[in-house]
């Protein structure tokens, strides 16, 4: 059989929380990569952590993955279920002598570390079971397995966005592999994992660069392939320091609960961080076409949330009204208590889209333009319809209904006779118009007033029109 020579990718979230902007801006990246190159990309959930890992955040990963479209190949990874595997290859490197027993306790590791600060010394692990022999007073003593690191020259980062970063080695001390009670460190389960899963590029946040040195060191101890790094800059707040709850939104649901959609994300968080010219506006399809690491920003990205609507209002707009229906109607049936929407309203919802998608910049807002579609009867009126139905505007209305009555019911035949009143009395159409809008939605904006009269009929309108003329 042919070497496989496609790259392999991975997004490895610990599933400690909501995925987050940074991490679907990651997951984005190694996926477009993936499906860039025809290659594999791969979930792998990092949960050796069991005090901060729960079966929830592992479903809000998935979900928020899947919700975003970024489909993974084959089976997501739990790395808790390779325990035995880690273990082994830190007994192996045990075996081989590239990794040795340390039963220094946690009481000499402190008064170590308490030396060093005193000393000013960077307080690191001193290498002081690295070629001591345990002799009998050792039988029985719980130990950890520490990696033998090379102590001398440096280890070189080549990062695909950042370029060679060099480690001093004598900077990196003897990390633990396996604790005193054998299980892996995480520093051990990712490189054994990668390893194992064949990964051929390793595409995280640049939070993970320190990391990145000591996992070099182990792949060498190991006789592993090195993959290709690249590390991400981080992302900022609109005010460019580090993106904190403050900001407002961080995880990927929040985002899908304001409104937006999963190709706004995929374009947006594209360009946090990638650029292709001045292109602000690309297709999914165009950014499997064109994604690459060259283009990869080398500093942090900020948030633009105004960017964000402008963008989701732009693939409202390019959205089909039948799409968009479903795209409202699941996000209603969405919400706790769902709201399932009645086949007349769907019907009266897809006829108005086209006018509805106008005004929108989220799916949160569209439904507010279109709530006046979805129940019948008369309107609760908003503080700007108040306004619209004062006695005056409520005398226009009762005025002009007769006019409206004797029609067809028809949009061109109720904007006539709107417009055949209005000149009749001297009035502007806008002052016949709004109190009608005001009434008929609750609102003083909506799609065009004699389609929607039109769309609702006579029988409803009527009923709503007539509950504002006293
Ligand atoms: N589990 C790590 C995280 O969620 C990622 C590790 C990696 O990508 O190597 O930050």
């Amino acid at each position: 059989m042919a070497e496989n020579t496609k790259p392999v990718l991975r997004f490895a979230p610990s599933p400690t929380g909501m995925l987050h902007i940074g991490g679907a801006r990651t997951a984005l990246f190694n996926w477009l990569y993936a499906r860039h190159t025809g290659g594999t990309f791969l979930l792998r959930i990092e949960d050796t952590d069991r005090e901060r890992s729960t079966p929830q955040a592992v479903d809000a990963i998935l979900n928020g993955m899947t919700w975003m479209g970024l489909n993974w190949d084959g089976e997501v990874i739990h790395q808790f279920a390779r325990a035995a595997r880690h273990r082994e290859i830190a007994e192996k490197l045990l075996a081989e002598g590239k990794a040795y027993r340390c039963y220094a306790t946690a009481d000499e590791l402190t008064q170590m570390r308490e030396e060093q600060k005193a000393a000013g010394k960077p307080m690191r692990y001193d290498g002081r079971w690295r070629d001591r022999t345990p002799g009998p007073e050792q039988e029985g003593k719980p130990y950890v397995v520490r990696l033998k690191a090379r102590q001398e020259g440096e280890t070189i980062v080549h990062d695909v966005v950042l370029g060679h970063v060099r480690f001093e080695n004598a900077q990196l001390d003897d990390m633990v592999l396996l604790r005193s009670d054998a299980t892996p460190t995480y520093m051990l389960a990712v490189v054994v994992d990668d390893a194992d899963m064949g990964i051929t590029h390793v595409i995280r946040g640049a939070d993970h660069l320190n990391n990145a040195a000591r996992q070099l060191q182990l792949i060498e101890a190991m006789g592993a392939a090195i993959p290709i790094y690249g590390h991400l800059p981080l992302i900022n707040g609109p005010d460019g320091a580090k993106l904190s709850k403050r900001h407002g939104a961080l995880a990927v649901e929040a985002y899908r609960d304001m409104g937006y959609l999963p190709e706004t994300m995929r374009n947006y968080l594209l360009r946090l961080g990638w650029s292709h010219g001045d292109d602000e506006i690309i297709s999914t399809e165009q950014a499997v076409a064109w994604f690459n690491f060259e283009s990869i920003g080398k500093s942090a990205a900020r948030m633009d949330y105004k960017k964000l609507d402008n963008l989701n209002g732009h693939y409202i707009r390019e959205s089909s009204d039948a799409v968009l229906v479903a795209d409202v109607t699941a996000f209603l049936a969405g919400m706790t208590p769902p709201r399932i929407l009645p086949v007349t309203a769907c019907a009266r919802l897809e006829a108005a889209m086209g006018s509805l998608k106008e005004r929108a910049k989220t799916l949160v807002e569209l439904i507010a333009g279109a709530e006046f579609l979805f129940t019948d009867g008369p309107r609760t009126l908003d503080e700007a319809a108040a306004k619209l139905l004062t006695p005056e505007g409520r005398a226009t209305l009762a005025a002009v209904l007769p006019a409206l009555e004797a029609t067809q019911w028809t949009t061109s035949e109720l904007e006539s006779a709107a417009r055949a009143f209005a000149e009749g009395k001297g009035l502007k159409l806008g002052q016949v118009a709004q109190p009608l809008r005001a009434a008929l939605t609750g609102k003083a904006s909506s799609p065009p007033l004699f389609e929607m009269l039109a769309l609702l009929g006579r029988q409803e309108s009527l009923a709503r029109l007539t509950a504002y003329t006293v």
